[in-house]
């Protein structure tokens, strides 16, 4: 080591923590991808062919379920050990019978007269596509799911086109045959290989590629494992064997590090192992401010799957359930009992504690192929057209089936709670939440709707939750937050979407990269909409949650506290860092601090404010 030769390469810090230690780079594998078009006399073969290769992928993820089961035996109860069966269980669904995937593969190879690889390589882009279209980070990153198991399939169509058998050699390798006390470095880390790291073996892991809300970004997180991706050159500018420093917290992978960043890196390791136990301590505590007001902390999740991170991180229930994800990436739409089944998995998981389902937010960029014809990005402002709300008033039949199948449920879990093995007292509110409202008759149209779908179940004889659920709405739009008062008498809660709402006050597309740098939720008149919301909601006695991003950002909780929010609901992975906040914020200075941010001129002199409200004697 040399002090004139240290070179720093930046990459997205995704999992916090410190690793210093030797480097392995790992070899890609890469399968190829031969396109032709065969005989039609061919596509019995070639439909063979490919079933080879699905029966050695499925055997391929089965061998690696058990040997996370071997590799994790303490941890399969754990949210780690569930996430781990549930990675590997989606993908094996996805190789079932009928399956979108495969029956997208079967028509590209008898309807295009495409060969094995090439069918698979263009349903696999297809549903990847679809995914990574959507704006919502966690959704958009599913499509690395979809290409992991895609890679999979044609490493085995490669390795079973000239044989009969499977062959095993292009597999990843298994754990164990990683280096001990290494940091890997690769080009790239699928989230199957990433959940067989073993924690007290590999010292961290760094790639070329991937996102902040990739699933390896995740199961990362989720194994403790420091984490840094989307590191440019990384693989060819670090050999085998060669020292680093990898900071998961700044994104930082430090070739050649001189005697002074080692001796800083020591020392910022050993302050985060504390800080790292202290936050495990915060697990069942509840998030009070220093002078006991209780903030209460939930989650946002897509997928009744997530549901294992809700209880790992401490959330105290469900915030925000993003419901069109069941609409999207398939051609027909759900229908009562698929609903039912969905919502009911969410709504017993989480036993008695609050469960928010959001209504489809369907339109705008977040488009369903399931709605067909029903749904397009007309018109030069989608995000201005029919969505959410407004389509469900437009097409009532599907509002309908949706309603049946969430009050069915949520009365399930009364029914569940009250029967089960355990009885135990039926405490939990159920709360449905309408998204994009913006004018009162959008409330009172879809009350009406709702009312009809409880007299029509009990025509059915189907049982009601009670109580019936609380119906709220979003406030993301801003007439929504400005005739806050005029709509609170017809709500029982308010859920400010500060994504959308900054957006449409804003008048900047959230997913424009152009106009990026002037997206800030932290504009005075977004704070002000926010305040206005918070003090129709006193006035009215609704309950007021935060559900978007900033929610889960612990810089911005003093001021939503400040602004008067009482609930903020979040990734479940944010909500012990947002708590650690929490417990060090006093309310009443977090007033004094939102008075002061309500009158500032711009977000500069905002986030000055909150430097010195978080660094009070930092000069
Ligand atoms: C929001 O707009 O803040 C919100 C939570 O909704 P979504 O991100 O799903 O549009
Ligand atoms: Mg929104």
């Amino acid at each position: 080591m040399t002090d004139q030769k240290e070179q720093r390469l930046q990459g997205l810090g995704v999992s916090t923590g410190i690793a210093i230690g030797p480097a392995s780079v790992q070899e890609a594998h890469i399968p190829k991808v031969e396109k032709y078009t065969i005989d039609p006399t061919a596509c019995d073969d070639t439909r063979q062919h490919l079933m080879r290769a699905v029966t050695a992928t499925r055997k391929t993820l089965l061998a690696l379920k058990k040997k996370s089961t071997l590799l994790y035996p303490s941890l399969l109860n754990s949210g780690i050990g569930r996430e781990i069966t549930l990675l590997l269980d989606a993908h094996l669904h996805m190789l079932d019978d009928g399956s979108r995937l495969m029956r997208l593969m079967e028509h590209h190879i008898t309807g295009k007269l495409m060969n094995a690889s090439w069918a698979t390589f263009e349903a696999i882009e297809h549903i990847a596509s679809q995914f990574q279209a959507m704006k919502d980070p966690y959704l958009s990153a599913r499509a690395e799911d979809v290409r992991e198991l895609g890679m999979r399939l044609l490493r085995h169509i490669d390795a079973t086109s000239t044989a009969t058998s499977p062959a095993s050699t292009h597999e990843t390798p298994m754990p164990q045959q990683y280096p001990h006390g290494h940091i890997l470095l690769a080009q790239d880390f699928t989230p199957a290989d990433t959940v067989l790291l073993d924690p007290l073996h590999v010292l961290a892991i760094a790639t070329e590629s991937g996102g902040r809300e990739s699933h390896t970004a995740i199961m990362a997180r989720a194994l403790g494992i420091p984490a840094v991706l989307g590191v440019y050159q990384l693989t060819t500018s670090i050999g085998n064997g060669d020292q680093i420093v990898l900071d998961g917290d700044n994104g930082l992978i430090i070739t050649r590090p001189n005697a002074h960043t080692i001796k800083h890196y020591h020392s910022k390791r050993s302050q985060e192992k504390q800080q790292r136990e202290h936050l495990a301590t915060l697990k069942k505590r509840p998030a009070c401010t220093t002078d006991q007001q209780h903030i209460h902390l939930l989650a946002n999740i897509e997928l009744p799957r997530e549901c294992a991170h809700v209880d790992a991180h401490g959330a105290e229930g469900i915030g925000l359930v993003r419901s069109e994800f069941l609409y999207m990436n398939r051609d027909d739409l759900p229908d009562e009992e698929e609903q039912y089944h969905f919502y009911k998995d969410i709504v017993c998981s989480i036993g008695d504690r609050p469960v928010t389902i959001r209504t489809l937010d369907v339109g705008g960029e977040k488009l369903a192929t399931s709605m067909g014809d029903m749904l397009s990005d007309k018109g030069e402002n989608p995000a201005l057209g029919l969505r959410a709300i407004r389509f469900a008033l437009k097409h009532p039949h599907i509002f309908r089936v949706q309603l049946a199948a969430i009050l069915r449920a949520f009365a399930q879990r009364a029914h569940h709670n009250s029967t089960g093995e355990k009885a135990q007292p039926y405490t939990g509110q159920c709360r449905i939440l309408l998204p994009m409202i913006s004018c009162a008759q959008e409330i009172i149209q879809a009350r009406a709707i709702i009312d009809e779908v409880a007299q029509d179940l009990t025509r059915r004889h189907i049982p009601l939750p009670r109580p019936m659920p609380s119906i709220g709405i979003m406030i993301e739009t801003p007439s929504a937050a400005v005739a806050a008062d005029t709509l609170a008498p017809l709500c029982d809660f308010f859920s400010i979407g500060t994504n959308d709402l900054t957006m449409y006050t804003l008048a900047i597309d959230r997913g424009n990269e152009e106009v990026a740098h002037l997206y800030t939720p932290l504009h005075p008149a977004v704070l002000r909409l926010i305040h206005q919301s918070a003090q129709a909601a006193h006035k009215h006695q609704l309950s007021l949650v935060v559900c978007g991003e900033i929610a889960g950002d612990p810089f911005y909780a003093g001021l939503l506290i400040g602004l008067g929010v009482k609930e903020l609901s979040m990734n479940p992975t944010a909500v012990p860092r947002v708590k650690q906040r929490i417990l060090h914020t006093d309310s009443r200075q977090a007033k004094q601090l939102a008075d002061k941010a309500l009158k500032a001129l711009n977000d500069t002199e905002i986030i000055q404010l909150l430097e010195k409200f978080h660094h009070p004697d930092r000069p």
